[in-house]
């Protein structure tokens, strides 16, 4: 898809081009595989926002790991969070004793995140790290959550495009892109 198509009308501007994001996807895939040498990393994929970003990660790890993918709720279709997390899709596997990488599509409140975290760890991890695509410090209401990973810092805004959505509309952008607030605003 080029960014002459429609749903990229729907933007005030890009933020971050295809081009960026493989650039920093590859970075942090070599950086993971470094980091987890000898280790056989569970990738968790958290649905749907990180999808793209997940599949893109882990073909970028260079190390024998598995996957597992769990679905949360803590949007609907509003562009604030309503501070309500809900397990739509859990784990498949118990992940007792193993090194866990948590993907996730961006860190705003981090309400969810630390929400996640918590949940994760009382199940016996042998360790819990989270990798984020995109992170909105200046949103953060979560003060002491600690992001092991992140590729991109974004200012105070809406975005969609790579697995981001609004009103689950706008994942298969391939850039990642501010959405107009004439849209959510109507
Ligand atoms: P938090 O709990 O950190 O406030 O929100 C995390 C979740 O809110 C993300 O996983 C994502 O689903 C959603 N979210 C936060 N900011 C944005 C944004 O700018 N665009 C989109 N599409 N979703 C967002």
């Amino acid at each position: 898809m080029d960014n002459t198509s429609e749903l990229y009308r729907d933007l005030d501007r890009i933020l971050i081009t295809r081009e960026e994001i493989a650039a920093k996807v590859r970075e942090l895939g070599q950086t993971i595989t470094a980091d987890y040498r000898g280790k056989n990393p569970v990738m968790i994929c958290i649905l749907k926002g990180a999808a793209m970003f997940f599949t893109d990660l882990i073909r970028e790890i260079d190390l024998p790991l598995t996957l597992d993918f769990m679905a949360i709720s803590s949007y609907g279709s509003a562009t604030k969070t309503s501070g309500v997390v809900r397990i739509l899709k859990d784990l498949d596997k118990d992940i007792v004793d193993k090194d866990v990488i948590v993907v996730e599509d961006i860190v705003d409140t981090g309400i969810t995140l630390s929400y996640l975290k918590k949940i994760l760890e009382q199940r016996g991890a042998k360790s819990l790290k989270v990798a984020t695509l995109l992170d909105k410090p200046a949103r953060r209401k979560v003060k002491d959550l600690y992001v092991d990973y992140m590729c991109f810092n974004i200012p105070d805004a809406f975005v969609v495009g790579y697995g981001l959505d609004y009103d689950q509309v706008y994942r298969n952008l391939p850039d990642i892109g501010v959405l107009s607030p004439k849209i959510y605003e109507s």
